[in-house]
C-alpha cells in the first residue's frame, strides 16, 4: 500500500512538472500559428478599407499592395486579398492571379460554401496553410477573401521543435482525416505538394486502432497496434472543423517514466483533459472577441451599427423618452479623394472622439455607417439636445486637421439631424428615421449645420425646421 502511494504520488508530481512543460509551450504554439492567423485574416476582412475598396468600380492596384504590405511588415505573416468584382488576387509579396486560373481553384470552391472562414493548404511548389476570410457587405453581399498565409516549411519547423522537446508527434486533420498539418517534416514535404497526394490519418496503424476504440467519453486513449503502444489525445479545433492528434510514440512510452504514467490510466486523463480545458480556453478567449469585433468598429472603436439594433430592447426597457442625434461629415468623399483614404481615416477617429469627449456616460455614440454617427442622449429634450450638438459642430468646425504627409493643414464640418421621442408611443427606429429627415434638410441646407425635427405639415409633408 505504502510503496504503491509513493509511486502514486511520484508519479502526480512528474506528471505535474511534465504537464506544465507540455501544455504552455502547446497553447502559446497553438495560438501564435493558428488562432493568431485567423485573427488577423478576420481583422482584414472586416475592414472599412478592404469593403469599401472591393466595392469600387475602378481599384488602385498600388493601395491595395502598400496595405497587404503593411499587414506582412506588422504581423510577420503573407497577406492577400481576392476581389470577385475585379477579378484578382494579389498577395504582400506582389504576386497576382486571375481568378479564373487553375491556381484560384480554392476562390471557386470555397465561395460558394456557407462557412465564413477558412483554413486551406495551397500554392503548389511553395505550399501555405491559407487562412481565408469572407469579405461582406453590409447588405452581406459576397465581395471576395482576405487574410494571410503561414508558411508550412515554418509550421513544421515549428511543430518539429515541439516533438524534439516533449517526444510526441502532433497531427492535425480536417473531416476526412486528410493531414492538414504535421510536426513530420518528412510527411510535409511529401503530403502537400499535391492534393492527391495528401497523407490520410488511416495510412497510419495507431489511428485505425485509435478509431476502433470507443472515444466518446475520453479524450485520450492507449492503444495497440502490432508494433507497438502509443497514447493519442485528440483535441477538436472547432473553428476550423478540424481535429489535433497528440501521439506519443513508442520510444517515448517505453521510457520508465512512460511505463508509470501509462499504468495510471486516471492520470493520463487528466493530462488530456487539462489539455483539453487549455485549449478550449483559447477558442473561448477567440469567440468572445469574435462577437465583440462584430459589435465594435474596427476604426473608432464605436458600437456598430449592429450593437444598436441589438440593444434596441434595452433602451425601450431603460428610458422613457430619448433624443436621437445623425451626424454626417460634410463632402467627406472629397477629403477621400485629396489627400487619401489613410488621412480620410484619420478624420473619422477624430470626430468619432470629439464625439464621444461632448457626450455623457449614459448617452449612446455609435458609428451608423461609413461617416455617419449615431447618438442616443436618454432622457433629454430637443432643447438640451440641439445645445449640445450646437457645442460639438462647432468644436468640430474649429479644429484644423494636420496631415502629415503634406504641410496642408484643413477643417471638417459635420452636419446634424435631432428628433426626440418618447418610447412609450414611437419605436428607436422611427425617432431615428425623423432625425434623419432633418439630417437631409441640413444638407440640402447647406450643411455645418444643425436641425430638429418637431413638427412635419402633413398638407405639405414638409419638416418645420426648428
Ligand atoms: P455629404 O456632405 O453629402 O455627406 O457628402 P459626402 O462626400 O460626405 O458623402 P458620400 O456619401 O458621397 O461619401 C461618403 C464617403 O465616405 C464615401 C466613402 O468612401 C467614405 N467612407 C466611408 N467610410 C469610410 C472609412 O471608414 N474610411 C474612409 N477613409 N472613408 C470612408
Ligand atoms: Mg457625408
Ligand atoms: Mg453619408
Amino acid at each position: 500500500m505504502a510503496t504503491s502511494y509513493f509511486t502514486f504520488n511520484k508519479v502526480t508530481r512528474d506528471h505535474a512538472n511534465h504537464q506544465h512543460q507540455t501544455i504552455v509551450p502547446l497553447v502559446t504554439l497553438l495560438n501564435s500559428e493558428i488562432v493568431r492567423p485567423l485573427q488577423v485574416s478576420y481583422y482584414m476582412a472586416n475592414d472599412y478599407f478592404i469593403t469599401d475598396l472591393a466595392q469600387q468600380n475602378i481599384i488602385d492596384k498600388s493601395k491595395v499592395s502598400g496595405y497587404l504590405t503593411n499587414i506582412q511588415d506588422k504581423y510577420n505573416l503573407l497577406a492577400f486579398l481576392a476581389l470577385e468584382k475585379h477579378n484578382f488576387m494579389l498577395d504582400s509579396n506582389g504576386k497576382q492571379l486571375n481568378l479564373a486560373e487553375d491556381e484560384a481553384e480554392w476562390y471557386r470552391r470555397l465561395k460558394d460554401q456557407s462557412l465564413d472562414y477558412y483554413a486551406d493548404i495551397g500554392n503548389s511548389e511553395n505550399p501555405h496553410l491559407y487562412f481565408d476570410v469572407k469579405i461582406k457587405s453590409e447588405a452581406g453581399e459576397f465581395l471576395g477573401f482576405a487574410g494571410v498565409a503561414v508558411d508550412l516549411d515554418h509550421f513544421a519547423k515549428r511543430f518539429e521543435t515541439y516533438k524534439n522537446k516533449y517526444g510526441v508527434e502532433l497531427f492535425v486533420a480536417d473531416q476526412n482525416n486528410d493531414i492538414t498539418l504535421s510536426s513530420d517534416i518528412t510527411m510535409k514535404t511529401h503530403s502537400h505538394h499535391r492534393k492527391d497526394e495528401i497523407t490520410n490519418l488511416t495510412e497510419f496503424e495507431w489511428f485505425n486502432a485509435y478509431q476502433t476504440k470507443d472515444n466518446s467519453a475520453q479524450v485520450s486513449q492507449l492503444v495497440d497496434t502490432k508494433s507497438a503502444q502509443f497514447m493519442v489525445s485528440k483535441l477538436p479545433l472547432p473553428e476550423l472543423s478540424w481535429d489535433m492528434y497528440i501521439v506519443s510514440p513508442p520510444h517515448y512510452l517505453q521510457t520508465s517514466y512512460w511505463r508509470l504514467v501509462a499504468s495510471k490510466v486516471v492520470i493520463l486523463l487528466l493530462v488530456a483533459l487539462s489539455l483539453y480545458i487549455a485549449f478550449e480556453r483559447i477558442l473561448r478567449v477567440f469567440k468572445t472577441n469574435v462577437v465583440q469585433n462584430s459589435e465594435t468598429d474596427f476604426l473608432t472603436q464605436l458600437p456598430n451599427r449592429s450593437y444598436i439594433n441589438w440593444k434596441i430592447e434595452d433602451i425601450r426597457r431603460e428610458f422613457t423618452s430619448v433624443s436621437v442625434v445623425v451626424a454626417d461629415i460634410d463632402k467627406f468623399k472629397n477629403i477621400n479623394d485629396k489627400y487619401g483614404h489613410l488621412v480620410g481615416d484619420e478624420v473619422l477617429k477624430s470626430v468619432a472622439n470629439k464625439l464621444v469627449e461632448a457626450l455623457r456616460k449614459v448617452d449612446i455614440v455609435s458609428r451608423w455607417g461609413g461617416e455617419e454617427f449615431l447618438m442616443i442622449l436618454p432622457e433629454t429634450s430637443c432643447g438640451q439636445a440641439k445645445e449640445i450638438t450646437e457645442r460639438i459642430r462647432k468644436t468640430i468646425e474649429s479644429a484644423t486637421i494636420n496631415v502629415s504627409s503634406s504641410n496642408e493643414d484643413f477643417f471638417v464640418t459635420v452636419s446634424f439631424g435631432i428628433a426626440q421621442g418618447s418610447l412609450q408611443n414611437e419605436s428607436l427606429n422611427d425617432i431615428i428615421q425623423k432625425a434623419d429627415q432633418a439630417l437631409y434638410l441640413a444638407k440640402t441646407n447647406g450643411r455645418n449645420q444643425v436641425i430638429t425635427y418637431e413638427k412635419r405639415d402633413d398638407k405639405t409633408d414638409q419638416l418645420t425646421v426648428g
